[in-house]
């Protein structure tokens, strides 16, 4: 008599870095720091983010380049550099999160450049707090 329960858990390699992972169904191929990586942001349109684009743009970028540099506000990289020598800039994070403060969206006093990389970590650590 065999019960021992099947243990459906299996040892894979990421797809993307190769690192071994233990997964539990057959849809799972990355790490989870791959799948971080790899989690776009979807693309919204609309006259909401119209309005934010254009504010972030016109008033948001400028006031951030003059209080805090165009340098990451957690890890300190610069954001690339561009053809023409000027730089692109990071993405805008709210430091509150704009749920419970909508009204707060449009006060550049609560912004920070971050880098994608500490932008999805920032993200993440938000959400999973969440969670727990
Ligand atoms: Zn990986
Ligand atoms: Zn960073």
């Amino acid at each position: 008599m065999l019960l021992s329960s099947p243990d459906r858990s299996q040892i894979r390699n990421c797809k993307d870095c190769g690192k071994e992972i233990r997964v539990f169904n057959t849809l799972q191929n990355r790490c989870r720091d791959c799948t971080i990586k790899r989690h776009k942001p979807i693309k919204q349109r609309g006259p909401k983010t119209l309005q934010w684009e254009k504010f972030r743009d016109t008033v948001a970028r400028p006031h951030l380049d003059r209080r805090d540099g165009i340098a990451c506000h957690k890890c300190g990289v610069m954001p690339p550099k561009k053809e023409d020598g000027t730089y692109y800039r990071h993405d805008v994070e709210h430091t509150k999160k704009r749920g419970s403060h909508a009204d707060l969206k449009f006060d550049v006093s609560l912004m920070v450049y971050l880098c994608r990389d500490c932008h999805i970590e920032e993200t993440d650590t938000l959400r999973s707090a969440k969670i727990a």
